[in-house]
């Protein structure tokens, strides 16, 4: 008996309908039997929840709703559930009603980089495109919990087709995020018109997908949506495996299918205390995850959405991760450790630091081991005179080569930039400067 078996007789008893093999494995099957309730939760769990316990729980589910997929609801160990990763993940707890001091309805200001709807602009050249409000599975630990799962929000084709005339309109867009909710919730169909709609847009360079469907609902990568995706290349996807138990014979399959339709395979995690707040955990899941051609991308810190404090770990517990995988094991299954910035900062990398210390001629630098050593420095290094003029430059970068170059902190070490400082508008000193000089 395989695995798959197994867990089928654990729950199947319990969910009508469920005995079926081939219909368990159905997609469609699994999204109309998802489970949206507590009672049907303790019913295919066999479990209870006590009356207190209970009254919380229905609360936190009118604030943010719940649904689990059968196939994901089996993941979960009955016989400790409370402490299972699984469970965590998708099912409430009476925690995520406290609202504290520092959260935020939406800490990441999506709304207020979005010059239309299901848009979000944030970086020069990629935007995020929701094209879905609903997932299969509503992760507990969901930063958009505040708008996903809202049925009453999803989006129209006028809607649809007004991001699509953005994207068109804006030159600078070269990369396209598809999320949501979960971009896979379309039918290949609508997924396939919009990924033509895309591909006919000439400065749009790459197409990615973000998904949780390998994780919490693998039977929705079936062969048809693979020819889809293969269809449009390049298109980069990215899923979201945030325990080494969600990685069972099923996901597996999901991911290889996709791998070999020659889609490149990235992962996203979200750092959560109480489910992956372990470096063994962490390296066991990036092993699995590279061993199943998925290559770690992100690890998220959590962010201050609201509901998700009792998911959130200090800093450095990430950092601390972090540190135990670079240098113990290779190199492309350590992610990048990042944290979304409030107010629509972006993504702000961090990791241990390796720099110990730095003379003119060389840099003291410490390895994983801890050893420290000097990387000398050349003493006839010249910096290549710039103007940016890359047209007439004997090391052209050719005809695509990008008007301006980077601003930012980047920009700051331009040679042909005079600009030496960037101060935010708010500063009291610039601000008494030019009072100062208004005044006389
Ligand atoms: C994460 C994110 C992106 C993509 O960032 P990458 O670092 O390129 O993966 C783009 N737009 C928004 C709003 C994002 O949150
Ligand atoms: S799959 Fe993504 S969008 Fe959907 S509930 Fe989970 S974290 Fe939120």
């Amino acid at each position: 008996m395989n695995v798959n078996e197994t867990r089928l007789e654990a729950v199947a008893p319990r969910l009508q309908g469920a005995d079926d093999p081939a219909r368990w494995r159905d997609w469609r099957w699994q999204l109309r039997n998802s489970l949206t309730s507590l009672g049907d939760v303790e019913r295919a769990l066999g479990i209870e929840f006590d009356e207190a316990e209970r009254v919380l729980l229905e609360d936190t589910v009118r604030h943010f709703p719940m649904s689990v997929t059968p196939y994901y609801l089996s993941l979960i160990d009955v016989d400790d559930y409370r402490n299972d990763p699984v469970f965590r993940q998708a099912l409430p707890s009476t925690e995520e009603i406290i609202v504290r001091d520092h959260d935020m309805k939406d800490p990441l200001a999506e709304d207020a980089d979005s010059p239309v709807a299901l848009i979000t602009h944030r970086y020069p050249d990629r935007v995020l495109f929701r094209v879905a409000n609903t997932c299969s599975m509503y992760c507990r630990h969901c930063t958009r919990k505040r708008t996903v799962g809202d049925t009453g929000c999803a989006p129209t084709s006028e809607e649809l087709g007004a991001a699509l005339d953005y994207i068109r309109s804006t030159p600078a867009v070269r990369d396209v995020l598809l999320s949501g909710g979960d971009p896979l919730m379309l039918s290949d169909a609508r997924l396939d018109e919009l990924l033509t709609e895309l591909d006919a847009i000439e400065h749009v360079e790459v197409v990615r997908l973000g998904t949780r469907m390998p994780a919490v609902l693998p039977y929705r990568i079936t062969d048809e949506l693979c020819k889809v995706l293969a269809r449009h290349q390049p298109l980069w996807l990215n899923t979201h495996f945030n325990h080494p138990a969600e990685l069972t014979p099923d996901a597996e399959e999901a991911l290889a299918r996709l791998a070999d339709a020659g889609i490149p395979l990235g992962n996203q995690t979200v750092l959560l205390a109480g489910v992956n707040d372990c470096s063994r955990i962490m390296l066991r899941l990036v092993h699995r995850l590279v061993a199943n051609r998925v290559r770690p991308y992100y690890l998220y810190q959590c962010d201050l959405s609201e509901g998700l404090s009792h998911f959130r770990t200090p800093v450095g517990k990430g950092i601390e991760i972090i540190e135990s995988l670079i240098g113990h094991t290779s190199g492309f299954a350590v992610p990048t450790y990042v944290i979304d910035a409030p107010h629509g900062g972006g993504k702000i990398p961090v990791m241990p630091n390796y720099i110990v210390s730095w003379a003119s001629d060389r840099v003291v630098l410490r390895n994983y081991e801890g050893v420290i050593c000097a990387y000398r420095e050349p003493d006839d290094y010249k910096r290549a005179a710039c103007t940016e003029e890359c047209d007439d430059c004997d090391r052209s970068v050719g005809r695509s080569c990008p008007e301006t170059g980077p601003g930012g902190v980047a920009g700051l070490m331009r040679e042909c930039d005079q600009a030496d400082s960037l101060v935010p508008d708010t500063n009291v000193r610039y601000q008494r400067r030019e009072n100062g000089s208004a005044d006389g």
